[in-house]
């Protein structure tokens, strides 16, 4: 195998395939269950067409990601848009595009779609997204659906908001969304959300509204632990757990929006050993990929599995054996630290490790969702390339 410049991402599509297989198994079992993929999370030009081809929508937060969903083949039927800061070019980006619906998360923010979408003689489907106060057991800084909050509309505005809404002349009103944070793995929050929403439109309904969308948002987490041993997430139990407790009106779609749940176990971020530093205290592996390519264990200390491998790439599948054992005798403690110019340019702290040399090569597990997207030049560093470790050419 030809030596790769690290750090790159590697991203396994056969895995990607797999997680897209489950998902349409699980949503196939109900009736109008559809699931948008939140692009945020990855946007690389490799995993668009093969999530588009599954079968899935977009869901986009800007017009950047408008423009990547359609050059990736989604219909613009299949694509919503949300966000609480849409600029004038962005609303004209999906306004041309003729995008199924915008995520509209606050009163001004509606009055400028329909002036907007009046100057261009279009009618734009809007869903309100509303703040179901509900509080998401997560990080703090990834928890969306608390009260006091800059997304969605507060649950005591919502009547007026849709009363407003009903009467502009340019916006077709199709829905509500919700979305209460991200990396959810217990499912109560889910329960809790379906409940919340139950309750919005019964009240809806004694007044005689009613939608024929129900947008629930995305945030299914994964296993940052042991991806090796759920590498695919449980899609079944999330799903069950909207069939058994969320109300469907006859003839309404539940629209979901995965992001994490999707990428996130097919990426792997490659990084080489520069040096073995010792400390008073400690052993620092110091690596060439740093928090400019991989930012969420800085940002939200977020942990991820980090392992070391050999040369040989069918190794790097994920799978239930491990990729390289050692006897435990020869484990070192290490920090796995990046080269950036921040003291939280950390991957992990005292972690277990075969011992290691310069030029040996690890992988940071559970890479593929908000890491790339996230990447940054900071200190003029070249973003990541990536590849696929299921293609032949190397
Ligand atoms: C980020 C985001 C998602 C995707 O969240 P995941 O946790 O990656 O599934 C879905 N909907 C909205 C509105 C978002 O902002």
């Amino acid at each position: 195998m030809q030596m790769r410049q690290t750090p790159y991402y590697l991203y396994d599509t056969e895995l990607l395939h797999r997680t897209l297989e489950a998902v349409q198994t699980e949503i196939g079992k109900y009736n109008n269950y559809v699931v948008h993929y939140a692009i945020k999370a990855n946007a690389n030009p490799m995993l668009l067409p093969i999530i588009q081809r599954a079968g899935l929508g977009a869901d986009c937060v800007s017009g950047g990601e408008i423009e990547a969903a359609v050059k990736a083949g989604f219909h613009p039927s299949k694509i919503v848009f949300a966000g609480v800061g849409k600029s004038d070019w962005e609303i004209r980006t999906a306004l041309h595009n003729d995008i199924f619906c915008f995520n509209v998360e606050s009163e001004p923010e509606l009055e400028v779609i329909n002036q907007i979408a009046a100057q261009m003689r279009k009618s734009a489907g809007v869903c309100l997204r509303v703040n179901p106060e509900v509080g998401a057991h997560t990080h703090a800084h990834i928890t969306t659906g608390t009260a006091e909050n800059k997304f969605g509309i507060a649950l005591s505005e919502v009547e007026r908001v849709i009363c407003m809404a009903q009467q502009m002349d340019h916006i077709r009103l199709r829905g509500l969304h919700f979305h209460i944070g991200s990396q959810i793995l217990d499912m109560n929050d889910f329960v809790e959300l379906a409940h919340r929403i139950n309750e919005i439109q019964e009240q809806l309904q004694q007044k005689g509204i009613t939608f024929d969308t129900i947008n629930v948002g995305g945030g299914l987490g994964v296993d940052y632990d042991n991806p090796h041993a759920t590498p695919i997430p449980d899609f079944k139990s999330y799903f069950a757990v909207f069939h058994e407790h969320l109300r469907q009106r006859p003839g309404q779609s539940i629209h979901f929006e995965l992001g994490r749940s999707i990428v996130a176990q097919c990426g792997s971020l490659i990084t080489r050993v520069l040096y073995i530093k010792q400390g008073t205290g400690r052993q620092f592996a110091i690596v060439d990929a740093g928090m400019t390519e991989l930012i969420r264990p800085a940002l939200y200390g977020a942990h991820h599995r980090i392992e070391s491998i050999t040369a040989d790439p069918a190794t790097l599948q994920l799978t239930s054996t491990l990729p390289f054992s050692t006897a435990d005798d020869d484990l070192q403690t290490y920090d796995v630290v990046g080269p950036i110019c921040e003291s939280t340019d950390v991957f992990a702290h005292n972690i277990r490790l075969p011992r290691l040399q310069r030029g040996h090569i690890l992988a940071i597990r559970s890479a593929g969702a908000y890491g790339e997207t996230m990447a940054s030049q900071y200190n003029l560093r070249p973003l990541p390339k990536s590849y696929d470790l299921c293609s032949t050419e190397i």
